[in-house]
């Protein structure tokens, strides 16, 4: 009766088993069916995705569609659809009630992403699903047609022969097993039963306590294999807690790299995406997410022609161009308005690669330039303003040499003007050329001073001679308040004339015809205070804060119609900090200009 039980329950056993590794088998099956599937349809639509739109118009494009059924097609395919650019049907594979039968936004997602689109619906009388995968055409950077191709994934057989053998074998084992455990669970049985029996008889017979004590050695060698065994037990568990705790501290180690790395790419300063050779996104950091407006756990592990929706940069990396596949490696230039107005960014792609050299992704960089475009956009512009401020002197100054010399000019009244304007374009010349020595001694850190006493009357007297003749052209009036004592100072006297030359400059060249300029010194105890002020164009709100940049020019129509390099008050400023002083400015648009100049008086130590 025992046995039977014992058998029942080995059976049941036994039938469960198969049944579920039987359906175990089914779902992998099922799984790497869907896996092949993806892999193939991902790879048919991007091969028929590269044909020119052109190729599937007319009997060519038939010719294609039956060749990709006959030859190309994996098992399951059930239609292939090629659009054109407006969406409608250019060529078409499948039957007619399955493909009409397609839901509406199945159709729409396929026509209007820009990348590679995977979709599974159910249509027509059919209870399988259907898995669309569809691909645009581009040609010339334009999307000029969609591929869609739609495939069955074949249903399992739930009694392949392979899955048939697998099971017998797995059987056959199971089977041998349980008989075995059934036949070493009789043996202990039997082996307990005489023990018992024998320990019974030998307290009732005293006459046989001979070969009881025989039997006791043998539960004592009984008791010592068991002891023996279960220490053996204990040693394979420790090991077996050992390297299970291994395992716990390297996937935890392996969770803080990774964590790691996530936190060093988000702390960069720039966008960066990385995709495997699927082009899946495998990582993303937070700048990125920011230009994109996106969230990690939305992008991560999805394919970036699903998760991205900026266009250009998807074309970009759909034609694989940061890699050079057509052998010239290139980056994008592009916007990201929304997030970023008015910045301008450059996007690279570079493949990444293993110790092999086999490709295993792609890194994508998002970098802002806009800095850099504005500085080299500058730097053009002061090309083209010192060439420009070079030439216009050099041509005046040899034209009318060549004039005096040729004895063209008789009347010594005219000889006189062109000489003096021979000497005026000569020192703008000298200035320009001493401005733009000075910016780069500046930009080299290597500007010193060269002090020595410097007698601001002198000083004053100098630079007044400097702009005299060109603010008589204009008519300008230049008004003088000096003091009875002019102070001396401590510096380098060509450097400050450098500076207030350029202020007294700057008031002639944006001060109109028949203007005023006023000139005051000033002693304020321990500074000299020197004011240029002027009742010119004045300077606008928004210029106000930038003059003193390098480079820097008002857009404003009046100043840029006077020649100039951007330089003048940047050098300036610079010198006055040299000295260890302060120049302030004060300007309202059409009221004029008025600057000051502070410079501490140092104490002159003969010797
Ligand atoms: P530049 O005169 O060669 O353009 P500066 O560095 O000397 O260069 O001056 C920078 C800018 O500051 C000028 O382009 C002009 O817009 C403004 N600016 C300077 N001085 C005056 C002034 N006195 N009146 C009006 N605008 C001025």
């Amino acid at each position: 009766m025992k046995s039977r039980g014992i058998y029942f329950v080995l059976f049941v056993f036994f039938v469960v088993g198969i049944a579920l590794l039987g359906g175990v088998l089914i779902q992998q099956e099922k799984k790497q069916q869907e896996e092949k599937l993806s892999n193939q349809g991902n790879y048919l639509v991007s091969l028929i995705a590269l044909h020119p739109i052109a190729d599937f118009t007319g009997e060519k494009g038939n010719y294609i569609l039956r060749t990709i059924r006959e030859y190309i097609s994996p098992d399951g395919l059930v239609y292939c659809l090629i659009h054109d650019r407006s969406g409608g049907l250019l060529a078409s594979l499948g039957a007619r009630d399955l493909i009409t039968g397609i839901p509406k936004e199945v159709r729409i997602q396929s026509l209007y992403t820009p990348g590679l689109v995977t979709q599974t619906f159910r249509a027509g009388t059919t209870d399988l699903p259907i898995h669309e995968f569809s691909k645009p055409i581009y040609e010339n950077g334009e999307r000029s047609g969609t591929v869609r191709l739609g495939f069955h994934l074949p249903s399992p057989s739930i009694l392949s022969p392979d899955r048939i053998k697998l099971l017998g074998i797995v059987a056959f084992f199971i089977f041998t097993i349980s008989l075995a455990i059934y036949y070493a669970i009789t043996l202990a049985l039997q082996r307990l039963n005489s023990l018992s029996l024998s320990v019974q008889s030998s307290f009732m017979d005293p006459a046989s306590t001979q070969v009881s004590s025989v039997k006791a050695t043998r539960i004592d060698q009984v008791i010592k294999d068991f002891e023996q065994s279960l220490g053996l037990l204990k040693a394979k568990m420790s090991e077996i807690e050992t390297s299970n705790m291994e395992l716990e501290t390297k996937a935890g180690v392996t969770a803080f790299y990774e964590n790691q790395i996530t936190n060093i790419l988000d702390s960069m300063k720039l966008g960066i995406m990385i995709l495997d050779s699927q082009d899946n996104i495998m990582n993303i950091n937070v700048y990125m997410l920011a230009l994109i407006n996106g969230k990690r756990d939305d992008m991560v592990d999805r394919s970036v022609g699903e998760a991205l929706g900026h266009r250009e940069m998807l074309t970009y990396l759909e034609r694989h161009e940061g890699e050079g596949k057509d052998g010239r490696a290139k980056s994008l230039e592009t916007t990201f308005e929304d997030v970023a107005p008015g910045h301008l960014f450059q996007v690279t792609s570079s493949a990444l690669k293993d110790g092999e050299g086999t490709v295993t992704g792609r890194m994508v960089l998002v970098d802002d330039v806009t800095n850099e475009k504005l500085a080299e956009r500058a730097k053009q512009e002061f090309v083209a303003h010192v060439t420009h401020e070079l030439y216009t002197p050099l041509t005046t100054i040899k034209s009318y040499n060549e004039m005096l010399m040729a004895g063209e000019v008789q009347d010594e009244e005219t000889q006189r003007e062109f000489f003096n304007t021979i000497m005026d374009e000569t020192d703008r010349l000298q200035r320009l050329i001493e401005n733009l020595l000075n910016i780069s001694k500046i930009e080299m850190g290597s500007l010193t001073l060269n002090k020595s006493l410097v007698k601001s009357d002198w000083l004053v007297n100098d630079c007044i001679a400097a702009i005299e003749t060109a603010a008589r052209k204009k008519q300008i009036t230049i008004e003088r308040t000096l003091p009875d004592n002019f102070p001396s100072l401590f510096g380098d006297k060509d450097l400050l004339k450098v500076a207030i030359i350029n202020l007294l400059g700057n008031a002639v060249k944006y001060t109109p015809d028949f203007g005023r300029i006023s000139f005051g010194l000033s002693d304020d105890g321990d500074a000299a205070v020197f004011e240029v002020a002027d009742t010119g164009y004045g300077i606008n709100p928004e210029d106000l804060p930038r003059i003193f940049d390098k480079f820097y020019r008002s857009e404003d129509p009046r100043v840029a119609e006077q020649t100039g390099s951007g330089l003048g008050l940047g050098i300036t400023s610079e010198i006055i900090h040299l000295h260890g002083g302060e120049i302030g400015v004060e300007s309202e648009s059409g009221q004029g200009t008025h600057f000051s100049v502070r410079i501490p008086k140092e104490e002159y130590q003969i010797g």
